[in-house]
């Protein structure tokens, strides 16, 4: 068993390669949700979609939503003078349609989003981080306390950022089937996602921290930073504006207690003596998966690291 903490788009690409090596069912997905809004009455989970969407094949380019949508509802709103700054697609409204109803009916997160990704073929074990609710806020620089869809997607995080917070996490507890699967995984994973708003609110859950910090020696992460950037998203103006280093060092040292292995890459070699240096064991590899078959290497880099063995192509790409 492997399990993996995952943010959206970086983890959803590190997902599709650990498929190719290990058996699908053998691997549990936990998911952010601090970054779930709601929506015209309507629940969103955009991490949990990203990877769903992702794994089903259907993801469209963007890294959210689904490919070949159309905007009818959207626009429809749009009569009544809704802002449209949030892109829901017709069939990805058709998902929160679902989740929402279901929730209403008192299914809970677990459950609904194991029915989502099995209507979408996909037999790994995605779970939320919590089915408790919460809410990653952020405070610009200015002191105004946002929403992360607000900043992320609204502001097209331009704004600064002075702190973050998980509004909810001290009262959530983690998800049935979250805890035994970290105890009982093999491997556990800190798939390349914004070590801040998408790792950050699973490591807030106290017993999710907990169980990584006493399995430490079983635990890899992956630097979402390369070459001192992120290849999208806020990572790492968000880590300098919050006073980390934007580097794979500066990402080392916020994960050196939960994980004893960085996986880091080529171009980052320089940064493995100051890793080293955390206390942690440093593989230099191709992290940026940006080639079919780069995912499926660095997955059983990862895997080799933690003494597991990986299987040889358990099924080609979709
Ligand atoms: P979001 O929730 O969709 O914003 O996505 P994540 O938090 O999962 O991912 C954002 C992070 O993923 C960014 O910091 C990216 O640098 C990182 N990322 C995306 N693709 C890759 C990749 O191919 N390799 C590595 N190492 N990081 C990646
Ligand atoms: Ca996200």
């Amino acid at each position: 068993m492997i399990a993996v903490l995952c943010g959206g788009v970086g983890a959803a690409r590190f997902l599709l390669g650990l498929r190719g090596v290990v058996e699908e069912q053998a691997i549990t997905a936990i998911v952010n949700t601090g970054d779930d809004l709601d929506w015209n009455t309507l629940r969103v989970c955009p991490d949990l979609d990203t990877i769903t969407y992702t794994l089903s094949g259907r993801n469209a380019s963007t890294g959210w939503g689904l490919e070949g949508e159309s905007w009818n509802a959207l626009a429809g709103l749009e009569r009544f003078g809704a802002e449209r700054w949030f892109g829901i697609g017709d069939t990805d409204l058709a998902t929160h349609l679902f989740r929402s109803q279901a929730l209403a009916d008192g299914t809970v997160l677990h459950e609904v989003t194991k029915q989502i990704s099995s209507a979408f073929g996909i037999s790994m074990n995605i779970v939320p981080m919590t089915n408790d609710s919460v809410r990653t806020r952020l405070t610009t620089v200015d002191g105004e306390e946002i929403d992360f869809q607000e900043y992320f997607v609204h502001r097209r995080h331009e704004v600064a950022v002075r702190s973050i917070r998980f509004d909810g996490v001290d009262h959530a507890t983690p998800a049935p089937g979250v805890i035994e699967a970290l105890e009982r995984s093999e491997a556990i994973i800190i798939a390349p996602s914004n070590p801040l708003v998408s790792i950050g609110p699973i490591l807030a859950v106290r017993p999710i921290a907990e169980v990584l910090e006493r399995r430490r020696d079983h635990v890899a992460a992956i630097s979402p930073i390369i070459g001192g950037r992120a290849l999208k998203g806020p990572a790492d103006r968000l880590l300098v504006e919050l006073g980390h280093r934007s580097s794979a060092a500066g990402v080392a040292a916020l994960l050196a207690r939960f994980a004893r292995t960085m996986i880091i890459d080529e171009l980052d070699r320089g940064e493995v003596g100051e890793i080293e240096g955390l206390g942690m064991r440093c593989v230099v590899t191709r992290t940026l998966m940006d080639e079919p078959g780069v995912a499926r290497d660095l997955a059983r880099t990862v895997l080799d690291a933690l003494g597991v063995t990986a299987v040889d192509e358990v099924k080609p790409d979709r």
